[in-house]
């Protein structure tokens, strides 16, 4: 049996990419997802489901959240309005100005309305991130820019409404379906996949393959290889399926490298949270208040300033430097005026508390007496410049230490005090595969693989060092509706 398209995997980009494929005109679709039925969806199923995406007027965005105004009065007025410049300028300054400009371009010109096709032909529903976007400051919530939309029910319900959707239009999803290899014809034309099911290993005709099957994270050898030594043990956030099989594949046609090899997504989780993503904690293993605190290395020294950013621009940075530290794991220390601040996840968790800083360092298995002093020596230096502003860069910092802490600086004055043991959690990998603005992969000769497609962790060029919380699965969902679409006409 021939197909119209292949596509290999099953979460975001795929469903996108089967979704997109159906709507323009590709009668037989199929989906093939290494895992079980009840394992399916990759990291889409763990993700937050936040979606960054250009808005120009807050009028744009009430047919996602009509009752926002309602829910939070004033949001209207407040919510900072997002438009290309600022995804633009947000991407280039945290990727230290690497991110590929086509690509960009691509997935910002696209977001908006790549975002409302979703919702109409995709039929998902979204909702204010209000549990880890907004925050609360007096009686208003504040809005970050840019990435404040999630789907209802987080990454469960962006991935079953992409695989509901896609079977609603006919696409048939095969399971336990490990693809191995592309085929090619004579004339180097991808014509279809040799896959290992249930059934045992057969050769399965298309006119065009979309490969939206993930990157390396879950792979501990190509870790240890790309990334560095201490990536072998590292935590794997999600999926435990992505094995960076597609890119072999595609490179094993030519396909080129792209982007940031070296480079990952990675971010504080809780030090004790499993070594691969358990479906019923998804993403709240995060840790990411930190900005509000202090981080404490073994040494019991800081050695990051916490507050550079706002934590959605450091974040996805911040996992691989903690597991850089003796151990990969660092405390982050709180009082209980930053408590009032916390993402609620944080209570996943039970932390270490005392009425005093001494208390708390006697509880942490590092050098307490040099936590004492740092501690101590972090409480003079704190508090000038602000005042403390939770919603802005508010320039509260440190003086006559280092490393500064710049934003948010407030003393640990107010007992309880709270720790949480971090470790850094690896989300997924940046380095991928040369695609177009049409999707298509490009060869280390620079020219197209004819019937062959890429989309989401897959695409190479666009993160590098760091990312913009939101970018992923926007991403995802951009190049896996070019590439479905782009397949469908592929005769
Ligand atoms: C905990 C967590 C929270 C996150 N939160 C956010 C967020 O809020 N916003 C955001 O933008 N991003 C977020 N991300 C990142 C985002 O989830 C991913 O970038 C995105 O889901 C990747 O989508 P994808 O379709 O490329 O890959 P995946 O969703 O990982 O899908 C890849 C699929 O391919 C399958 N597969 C692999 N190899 C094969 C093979 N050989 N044959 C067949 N199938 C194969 C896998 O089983 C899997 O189903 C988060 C990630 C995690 C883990």
């Amino acid at each position: 049996m021939s197909y119209d398209v292949i596509i290999v995997g099953a979460g975001n980009a795929a469903g996108a990419a089967a979704v997109s494929a159906r709507e323009h005109g590709a009668k037989k679709v199929l989906m093939l997802e290494k895992a079980p039925q009840a394992q399916r969806g990759g990291n889409t199923y763990f993700s937050g489901a936040i979606f960054r995406f250009v808005f120009d007027k807050v009028a744009q965005l009430d047919r996602f959240i009509p009752d926002a105004e309602k829910e939070y009065p004033g949001f209207h007025a407040d919510v900072p309005l997002y438009p290309k410049a600022a995804f633009e300028e947000d991407l280039l300054r945290v990727t230290e100005g690497r991110s590929d400009r086509t690509l960009l371009n691509t997935m910002i010109d696209e977001s908006y309305d790549t975002t409302c096709w979703m919702q109409s032909v995709g039929k998902h529903h979204f909702e204010l991130a209000r549990s880890v976007m907004g925050l609360k400051v007096g009686n208003k919530i504040k809005w970050p820019r840019g990435a404040i939309l999630r789907t209802i029910h987080e990454g469960v319900g962006l991935s079953e409404t992409w695989l509901a959707t896609a079977e609603s239009m006919g696409v048939e999803i095969r399971y336990e379906s490990h693809v191995l290899e592309l085929t090619q014809n004579s004339m180097g034309r991808v014509n279809g996949v040799v896959v290992r099911g249930p059934k045992g290993v057969e050769k399965i005709e298309a006119n065009a393959v979309v490969l939206g099957c993930g990157g390396f994270e879950t792979n501990p050898e190509w870790r240890t290889r790309y990334l560095g030594q201490e990536w072998g043990h590292a935590k794997v956030r999600g999926s435990n399926f992505n094995y960076g099989d597609g890119l072999r594949m595609a490179m094993d046609l030519g396909a080129m490298p792209w982007g940031h090899w070296g480079g990952c997504h990675a971010t504080p989780i809780v030090a004790e949270a499993p070594d691969y993503g358990v479906r019923n904690m998804t993403d709240k293993t995060n840790r990411l208040s930190y900005p509000f605190g202090v981080m404490l290395n073994m040494e019991g020294k800081r050695w990051i300033d916490e507050g550079a950013d706002f934590n959605p621009f450091t974040y996805a940075k911040y996992g691989g430097l903690i597991l850089k530290q003796t151990a990969g794991v660092v405390y982050q220390i709180f009082d209980s005026k930053a408590v009032e601040l916390f993402e609620p996840r944080y209570w996943s968790s039970e932390p270490l508390k005392s009425d005093t800083l001494e208390g708390l360092v006697k509880q942490m298995k590092l050098d307490q007496t040099q936590a004492m002093k740092t501690l101590n020596e972090y409480n003079a230096a704190a508090a000038h410049g602000g005042p403390f502003n939770p919603a802005a860069l508010d320039k509260l910092h440190t003086e006559g230490i280092t490393p500064v802490k710049t934003n948010w600086a407030t003393k640990l004055d107010a007992p309880p005090y709270y720790s949480w043991a971090v470790t850094g959690g690896i989300t997924f990998t940046f380095g991928g595969i040369k695609v177009n603005p049409q999707a298509q992969v490009i060869s280390t000769g620079w020219k197209p693989i004819d019937g062959l497609y890429a989309c989401g962790e897959m695409v190479g060029g666009l993160f590098h060092y760091n990312y913009a919380l939101g970018s992923g699965l926007m991403s995802g969902a951009v190049f896996g509706r070019i590439a479905g679409r782009q397949a469908a006409g592929n005769k």
